[in-house]
């Protein structure tokens, strides 16, 4: 059945906005409107009950023109092909805006992984990357984690490229865990990058995070990581949402006594009850909340209920949140958007520190990581800014034409092959 908002077009819709803006022919960018290279895989199992069910994943090249594809693999059963193009023309803007030597991939499985065994999930994970096998390594293309894979998963990735290479190869695959080859501070690097910009944005404006409200959507990874630490830098998040409902106490939420919760992979319905109201998804949108935090999946916010949000900055944690007419509805509001591909870019940015580490058989402090990492962060965050300023636009036009500006002008240096 086709989507209802096709993410592909949605990048497209954007692409082809900033292009014009920056003055740029079709000749110049049409190219970034297909995929490079998009493989499709069956994936066939033996399930724990003796049945073997078979099923279907992609991997998706966007761009190669700045360096190696790079971008996660998620399991999820609305996983399709058009979603996994998105993305990884997603991941080619991304890594674009925070100038690391990238382009874009993305890969996925169309299943709902708390249906599987672990010994199951791991038999999936290791088909795949046996199936994707030829068009990945270190200097190819590199995968990470995205919604529900994790750093075990990203260890039997390595796992299964190593043992067909017949020697340890850490640099395939990122976001893996620290005792083969991960780097120290990659777990919390998507939802500190959306801590750094919410903190950024509120600067240029004259002020800091110190009691602002927050309301952050989906608890997975990068929200609850980013609720946590705009917590620790003194906002009041007041309102939480994951796939089960949401919680509010105007007052603040207990961070803190909440984030062994989230740790521990369990969802807000299997919270006690508390000192907090429960809501639901529409409620945490209108909450009230200076701050929204979208860190759930695409198309979130669509023309529906666009008109409901009553933030003033929302801080893009997920890929792909707003829907283009959303953002029409949402820039009318005089809503300030950070965009996706700066907002959420803080994983990827570490993850390209950790392939770094593992090329050159070394490893950095903590401390240091993140402190590249702000560094990161801050120089990409003043780009988008002064580039919306100059054009009077929007920060999503910002970091496009930031981004467009980086690959355009490498495809132009390396010309059109042959
Ligand atoms: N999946 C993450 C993203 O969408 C991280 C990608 C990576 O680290 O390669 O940015």
């Amino acid at each position: 059945m086709p989507r209802k908002h096709n993410p592909f077009d949605n990048y497209k819709a954007v692409l082809d906005k900033a292009a014009e803006l920056l003055g740029l022919t079709q000749n110049d960018y049409i190219i970034l409107k297909y995929p490079e290279r998009s493989l499709r895989v069956s994936l066939p199992i033996r399930m724990d009950n003796g049945e073997v069910r078979v099923f279907e994943g992609f991997r998706v090249q966007h761009s190669s023109s700045r360096g190696p594809c790079k971008g996660g693999i998620r399991y999820h059963q609305d996983v399709d092909e058009d979603e996994v193009k998105a993305l990884a023309a997603w991941m080619t803007m991304k890594c674009a805006v925070v100038n690391i030597p990238y382009g874009g991939a993305k890969g996925g499985i169309q299943v709902d992984p708390r249906t599987l065994s672990k010994g199951e999930l791991e038999r999936l994970t290791r088909r795949f990357v046996a199936m994707i096998m030829p068009i990945i390594g270190p200097e190819r293309d590199i995968p990470a984690p995205d919604v529900n894979t994790t750093p075990e998963i990203m260890g039997w990735i390595m796992d299964t490229y190593s043992m067909q290479k017949g020697y340890a190869v850490p640099g395939v695959v990122t976001g893996k865990p620290i005792e083969v080859g991960g780097s120290l501070g990659r777990s919390e690097a998507t939802g500190r990058g959306v801590m750094l910009c919410a903190r950024m944005l509120m600067e240029k404006l004259g002020r800091s995070l110190r009691g602002v409200t927050v309301a952050v959507q989906g608890m997975g990874n990068v929200g609850s990581v980013a609720a946590y630490l705009l917590h620790r830098e003194g906002a009041k998040v007041v309102a939480i949402s994951d796939i089960s409902g949401g919680i509010y106490n105007e007052n603040g939420l207990p961070m803190e006594e909440l984030r062994p919760h989230f740790a521990a992979r369990r969802t807000l319905a299997e919270l006690p009850d508390g000192d907090f109201e429960r809501i639901d998804n529409d409620g945490l949108l209108a909450c009230g909340a200076e701050i929204l935090v979208p860190a759930a999946l695409e198309n979130a916010i669509s023309r529906s209920n666009a008109g409901n949000v009553s933030a003033k900055f929302i801080i893009e944690g997920a890929n792909g949140p707003i829907t283009p007419a959303a953002d029409e509805i949402l820039e009318a509001n005089g809503v300030t958007v950070v965009p996706d591909i700066l907002a959420n870019a803080g994983g990827v940015v570490v993850s390209y520190f950790e392939w770094v580490q593992n090329l050159q058989s070394f490893r950095w402090e903590e401390d240091y990581v993140n402190d590249m990492l702000e560094r990161t962060m801050r120089h990409a965050f003043d780009e988008v800014w002064a580039l919306a300023e100059e054009k009077r636009a929007s920060l999503r036009m910002g970091a496009y034409m930031s981004a467009l500006k980086r690959v355009v002008g490498a495809k132009k240096l390396r010309g059109i092959f042959p």
